[in-house]
């Protein structure tokens, strides 16, 4: 069976029907997997409390996030459950609203009904472990919180992944268990015969099959019209987000935190963002959501940067703003009913659609597995599991984790493993060179920023962008002019310097 899409939502997909069989396909046509949505996010496990009631969205929020821990297991990637304190002040009611209580009336709406209402809508959505804390254990918690912080909850939750180390752990575990990832393969038709899928068009061939699930992230409403299996429209949404230096802010907040709005207070379709940790330590502050005609929109303007610095000066007044080191966008993928789309085609026999998987679907992805297994299984994938199904994908080793002693038994192996290539993370060669002949091959500058952090400091991959890139030219047995950024159309190097300036000179003599 054949996967449309290398995201989150496709390498989990193929990693589980992997436990049952190890015939299927994963087709992604960017460079590497987690080009998508998968490697802009927020990387919050979020609990569900954010979405509305009565959503699929909620429900497999709520599930997929219970079902993490198990999820992560063996594929040598870290989660922790950080929490999340939701902030109460006085901004959190339109002032209109405010201006019709007492003192006394809105101090109880601020410190009782508005944090017991949020617990109480939680739990009816079946989050569990959600606390009200009173303004001083929010202080205590998060004291660069704003002192207008009146009371507050708590949700032990929320977690912090990566989600594109998840991404690539989870194709590697595929490809360990049999199943075959191509990437720089875009699906550009599905064959369709007598109301049943026979095959899957590419710009490398066809490949015969009865079986897609569609899970082309922005583009899942193009594909599904290939397969005449269509109906629903996506609209790209952007979210842009700060990245801070894990130096200066790596404590600055302890969870991730969120200020409370009433409904209607929200940007519309936005739960709000936050203040949030990474699983590196880096502090990130976003999202944004802005309306964008482009899928492939992932421009960051100045406008956008100053508005988030604006919306988070409330709810962390002393923030270090200097110490921002990146910002990066996505692109959602909502439908217009702003929920999943997860179903078996009625019109086309084994056409699964997988769409409309905006925010939280980094959380929902194991609830939206199951839910899609359970599809799967009815259209005759076996349902016991393979005896040899191997849930291990050993983790990669980091440098710069290592005790000394482990570091000195490395070095004395291979010698790369001392050469230190990314100054500010701490990258070995070694861990570049393992990058670019793992399972999942990394074969340009991003694939092997995103599996190592090469790049990923405070400089930004100023002093070892050019070393990576000779690593890559070296191993791919290719001249470093053909290295790029991120596949076909991102050439960085224009070529050898005393070229580039003869070349002119030829120019010049000619004129
Ligand atoms: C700014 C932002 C913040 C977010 N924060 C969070 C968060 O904190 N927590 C959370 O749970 N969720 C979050 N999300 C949502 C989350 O990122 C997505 O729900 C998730 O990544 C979707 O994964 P996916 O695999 O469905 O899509 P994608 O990751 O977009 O993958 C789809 C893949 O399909 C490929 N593709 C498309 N068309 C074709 C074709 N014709 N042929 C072959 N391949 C094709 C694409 O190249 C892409 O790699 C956020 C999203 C954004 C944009």
């Amino acid at each position: 069976m054949v996967i449309v899409g290398g995201g989150i939502t496709g390498c989990a997909i193929a990693r589980e029907i992997t436990r049952y069989t190890p015939d299927v396909v994963v087709l992604e046509k960017e460079s590497d997997v987690a080009c998508g949505a998968s490697k802009a996010n927020n990387a919050e496990v979020h609990s569900g409390i954010g979405e509305d009631a009565g959503t699929l969205k909620q429900k497999l929020n709520v599930r997929g996030n219970y079902l993490y821990d198990e999820f992560v297991r063996g594929l040598g990637v870290d989660f922790k459950r950080q929490g999340l304190i939701i902030v109460v002040t006085p901004r959190s009611v339109p002032e209109e609203a405010a201006r019709q209580l007492s003192d006394e009336e809105l101090r109880e709406l601020l410190e009782r009904k508005i944090p017991e209402g949020i617990v109480a809508y939680g739990e009816k959505a079946g989050i569990k472990g959600l606390r009200v804390l009173s303004r001083s254990e929010v202080l205590q918690r998060e004291p660069n919180v704003t002192p207008e912080a009146v009371a507050g909850v708590f949700d032990p939750n929320y977690g912090l992944v990566c989600p594109y180390k998840l991404t690539i752990a989870l194709a590697e575990s595929a490809v360990i268990n049999g199943a075959r990832v191509f990437t720089n393969t875009e699906v550009t038709g599905i064959r369709v015969e007598d109301g049943r899928v026979r095959g899957v068009v590419t710009g490398r061939g066809e490949i015969s099959t009865g079986l897609v699930v569609n899970a082309a992230g922005v583009f899942a409403d193009e594909v599904a019209e290939m397969a005449g299996a269509g109906g629903f429209r996506i609209h790209p949404r952007k979210g842009a987000t700060l990245l801070f230096d894990r130096e200066v802010t790596s404590e600055y907040v302890r969870s991730s935190v969120a200020l409370f709005r009433m409904p209607g207070m929200k940007k519309e379709h936005s739960k709000g963002g936050g203040a949030m940790p990474t699983i590196e330590g880096n502090l990130q502050l976003g999202p944004t959501a802005v309306e964008v005609e482009d899928k492939y929109d992932t421009s960051i303007s100045a406008e956008e940067i100053e508005e988030i610095f604006e919306r988070f000066h409330y709810l962390l007044p002393e923030f270090p703003r200097e110490a921002v080191i990146s910002a990066f966008s996505g692109v959602r993928a909502p439908t217009l009913e702003e929920d999943f789309v997860i179903e078996a085609s009625d019109r086309v026999h084994g056409f699964i659609n997988v769409a409309g998987i905006q925010s939280p679907g980094l959380a929902s992805a194991p609830a939206i597995v199951e839910m899609v297994m359970g599809f799967l299984h009815e259209m005759g994938i076996p349902r016991n599991p393979r005896p040899d199904f191997d849930p291990v994908r050993p983790a990669v080793p980091r440098f710069a984790e290592l005790s000394d002693d482990e570091r000195d038994r490395l070095i004395r192996e291979d010698p790369r493993w001392g050469h230190i290539v990314c100054r500010c993370e701490y990258v070995s060669e070694a861990e570049v060179v393992r990058a670019i002949h793992s399972l999942i091959p990394a074969r340009d500058l991003d694939a092997v920023k995103r599996r190592t952090r090469v790049g990923m400091g405070r400089c930004q991959g100023g002093f070892c962008t050019h070393r990576v890139a000779a690593i890559l030219a070296r191993e791919l047995g290719i001249p470093v002019t053909e290295v790029t950024k991120s596949g076909e159309g991102s050439a960085v190097f224009m070529g050898e310097t005393k070229d580039i300036l003869a070349r002119g000179r030829g120019e010049a003599d000619r004129s």
